[in-house]
């Protein structure tokens, strides 16, 4: 027999991380179990059957679900406050089957324009294909939501604090008008993690994650997560992955259960020292902007104080010197690690314009404020004032 941890709704986030959704066995093991099995027996003809025509709800086949890969969608759906949630093999296949779960030939999505470079290629090059045709608005521009909004839409996805620019969405305003508009409100919330904002609680159907970021945290394995309404989930996006097949690795979820573990943790420390980092490279000579959503003076700081508890684990700095000074400036660098992710507790920093967003056009890129000179940093667990030292001193190198 299998017991299912009771937690109560009145613990902290950084107690749920520890606790939820964990089920025992009937060893009483501590530590979450590994289900590394892709199928299940059934005693009898008759049980077979009875799961399959849904009367008796059970595991059936790992490709639906798996007792491991749900501790950690219980895990998660506590901590965020959703009522359900599906993992995913990785962030993008999460991103992906939230939205093609959704839509039909004909519909219609508008979207904010500064996102993930795959996300954005999933709206502007796969989806057409499929007749879903995505309107893109400046994300910070509430009157281009309004105008983008005053036709039915089936759909709207925006990712808030954006990558790699750090641009926010006025998460409260734009579910309201996209309800008026019919639209199911999808928020990639990967740059704020479940414990630095709660787009459900400020009106979003939908909140999707790439858990090989912050929920991993340490380099180790990809994967992602959906999660919303029990209707969203168990109708329109369970029949999808059931059939088309995203599906988590046990092994993975286990090493993401153990992530969860040490989120707040981290997510604290890597937020205290990015506030502390950006502070010590606000007005540098050698850069024009330093992006960091609580750093003073930050164009949308008033907004980020108000729907995020704190700035996040990532800034973005642009060097005044361009792509030459960018790459001076990365090979310069002794602590941090020239790496394409995110959220881990190595720090890392990367140039955009020729790695992640490489494949925009020079005008889609202005667009979302990437410039040639702009890097940017993922701030990991190491002290912060080795990672000063180590920025300050590349930037002389400059
Ligand atoms: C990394 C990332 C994704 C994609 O996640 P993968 O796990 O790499 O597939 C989607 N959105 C954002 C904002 C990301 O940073």
């Amino acid at each position: 027999m299998t017991v299912t941890r009771d937690i109560k709704a009145s613990w902290n986030a950084a107690t749920k991380l520890v606790h939820a959704g964990q089920t025992r066995s009937q060893f009483k093991e501590t530590s979450e179990t590994i289900y590394m099995t892709s199928g299940y027996v059934y005693e009898t003809a008759e049980e077979a059957e009875a799961a399959f025509d849904n009367s008796q709800p059970r595991f059936v086949y790992s490709r639906f679900g798996n007792p491991t890969v749900s501790m950690f969608e219980q895990r998660m759906a506590a901590i965020e406050g959703a009522e359900a949630a599906r993992a995913t093999s990785s962030g993008m296949a999460a991103v992906f089957a939230s939205l093609a779960s959704l839509v039909k030939a004909g519909d219609r999505i508008v979207a904010s324009d500064a996102l993930f470079g795959s996300c954005q290629f999933i709206l502007a090059e796969i989806l057409p294909k499929w007749g879903v045709v995505t309107e893109f608005v400046d994300g910070r521009d509430l009157a281009q939501w309004q105008a983008a909004l005053a036709k039915p839409t089936k759909a709207v996805f925006l990712e808030s604090p954006s990558n790699p620019g750090l641009r926010l969405v006025d998460l409260k305003a734009v579910c309201d008008l996209a309800h008026k508009a019919g639209a199911t409100v999808v928020v990639d919330n990967v740059f704020a993690t479940p414990l630095l904002q709660q787009p459900l609680q400020l009106g979003a159907d939908v909140v999707v994650y790439s858990a090989t970021k912050h929920i991993d945290g340490q380099g180790r394995c990809l994967g992602g997560i959906i999660l919303g309404t029990e209707k969203y989930i168990n109708e329109t996006l369970q029949p999808f992955i059931r059939h088309t097949g995203p599906s988590l690795s046990p092994m993975n979820a286990w090493i993401l259960l153990k992530g969860l573990e040490t989120l707040d943790l981290r997510v604290g420390k890597q937020c205290e020292s990015s506030l502390k980092i950006a502070q010590a490279l606000k007005g540098h000579n050698k850069l024009a902007q330093v992006n960091y959503p609580t750093l003073e003076g930050f164009p949308q700081y008033e907004l980020a104080k108000k729907q995020m508890s704190a700035g996040g684990t990532m800034l973005s700095l642009s060097l005044a010197g361009g792509k030459a000074a960018a790459f001076k400036f990365l090979n310069a660098l002794e602590l941090v690690l020239i790496s394409n992710n995110l959220g881990d507790s190595k720090s890392l920093a990367t140039h955009p314009a020729t790695t992640t967003h490489q494949r925009l056009t020079v005008e889609q890129r202005a667009k979302q404020g990437i410039d040639e000179g702009l890097v940017r940093l993922s701030v990991g667990l190491e002290h912060a004032d080795d990672l000063a030292d180590d920025v300050l001193n590349a930037l002389k190198a400059v």
